[in-house]
C-alpha cells in the first residue's frame, strides 16, 4: 500500500472515486445507474435486491471500487455545490446516441467545469438503429470538450444502459480517471464527510445517508450534521449490514441523529455532547437569523 504523507504529516491513503452521472433528461441516467447497480458483487449477493439510499457502490474484481451517487440530475449536484459539498470527483456525462447533444447536457457540461470535476462520457443507446455516436462527439468537441479521440483528455465509452453493454469499459474508463487524479484521503483521525439524502425511518428515526470525505466514522461517535446532531447507535453500509467504522469515500446510513439534516450537510465529530449540542443550536439560530433576514429584505 503507498501510504504518503500531507503537509501537517498526517497518513494519505488511495481512495476509491465518488461519481455523480448528469445528462439530458430520458437519455438514460436513471437506466444507467440501475445498470451499474446491478453489476455491484454486492447486488448480485443480495439476489438484485437493492434499495435506494442516495448512493451505492461498485465493487470490481480487482478490488478497486466506485461509489455512485444514486440521485441523478443537476439539481441534486448544485444543490450540493451550493452548500459547499465537493463531494463529487467524476462527472459521467450521459449523452443518448440517437438524441445528440441537448440543452440539458451543456447544462451538465458547464456545472461539471465551473466545479472542476473531470467528465467521462456515456454515449448511451447504442443499441438503437437510429444511434449514431460518431455525431454526438464531434458535437461535444464543438461544445469545447477535448475527447481523447481527438487528442484531448476526456475519455469516451459507448454504452447501453437497457441492453447492458459496455458498463465494463465505463467502469474502467472510471477508475483509470481516478488513477489520474491521483485520489488521496487521510484516514486516521476524526471523520468528515457529507450528507447526500436523508429521511425518517418509522422505527429507527432520523436516518442520513453520507459520503465519507476523510477519517474514520465510528459507532458511538458524537456527530453534528448540519444543524442537527447526534450520537451514532448504528453505521450501515448500503447493503444494510451494520460496520463498526467506514473510511474515505465510503457511503454510510448513519442512524442516532435527533433531526433529519439536508443533502449537502456536513458531517463532523466532536468529542461531546454538551460540545454538540453547543454547535447545532448555533448552526439552528444562524439559519433562522437568515430566514428572518430574507424575509425582512
Ligand atoms: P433519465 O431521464 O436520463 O433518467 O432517463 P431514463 O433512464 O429514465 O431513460 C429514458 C428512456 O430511455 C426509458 O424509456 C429507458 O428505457 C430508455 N433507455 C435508457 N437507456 C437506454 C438504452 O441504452 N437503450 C435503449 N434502447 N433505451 C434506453
Amino acid at each position: 500500500i503507498r501510504r504518503l504523507h500531507s503537509d501537517e504529516g498526517a497518513i494519505l491513503l488511495p481512495r476509491s472515486p465518488v461519481v455523480t452521472v448528469m445528462g439530458h433528461v430520458d437519455h438514460g441516467k436513471t437506466s444507467l445507474l440501475d445498470a451499474l447497480r446491478q453489476t455491484s458483487i454486492a447486488a448480485k449477493e443480495a439476489g438484485g435486491i437493492t434499495q435506494h439510499l442516495g448512493a451505492f457502490v461498485v465493487s470490481m474484481s480487482s478490488g478497486a471500487s466506485i461509489t455512485f451517487l444514486d440521485t441523478p440530475g443537476h439539481a441534486a449536484f448544485s444543490a450540493m455545490r451550493a452548500r459547499g459539498a465537493a463531494v463529487t470527483d467524476i462527472v459521467v456525462l450521459v449523452v443518448a446516441a440517437d438524441d445528440g447533444v441537448m440543452p440539458q447536457t451543456l447544462e451538465a457540461i458547464s456545472h461539471a467545469k465551473k466545479a472542476n470535476v473531470p467528465i467521462v462520457v456515456a454515449i448511451n443507446k447504442c443499441d438503437k438503429p437510429d444511434a449514431d455516436p460518431q455525431k454526438v462527439k464531434n458535437q461535444l468537441v464543438s461544445e469545447g470538450l477535448m475527447l481523447e479521440e481527438f487528442g484531448g483528455d476526456i475519455q469516451v465509452i459507448e454504452v447501453s444502459a437497457t441492453k447492458g453493454i459496455g458498463l465494463d469499459l465505463l467502469e474502467e474508463a472510471l477508475l483509470l480517471q481516478s488513477e489520474l487524479m491521483d485520489l488521496k484521503a487521510q484516514i486516521d483521525g476524526p471523520a468528515q464527510a457529507f450528507v447526500v439524502e436523508a429521511r425518517v425511518d418509522r422505527g429507527r428515526g432520523p436516518l442520513a445517508t453520507a459520503i465519507m470525505k476523510s477519517g474514520t466514522l465510528s459507532s458511538g461517535n458524537r456527530i453534528v450534521v448540519g444543524a442537527e446532531w447526534g450520537k451514532i447507535r448504528a453505521i450501515r453500509d448500503m447493503m444494510g449490514k451494520v460496520i463498526e467504522t467506514a473510511g474515505p469515500s465510503m457511503p454510510v446510513e448513519i442512524e442516532g441523529l435527533k433531526g433529519v439534516p439536508l443533502a449537502g450537510d456536513d458531517v463532523v465529530v466532536v468529542h461531546s455532547d454538551g460540545r454538540a449540542k453547543m454547535l447545532s443550536a448555533g448552526r439552528k439560530s444562524k439559519v433562522e437569523e437568515y430566514r428572518l433576514n430574507k424575509k425582512s429584505s
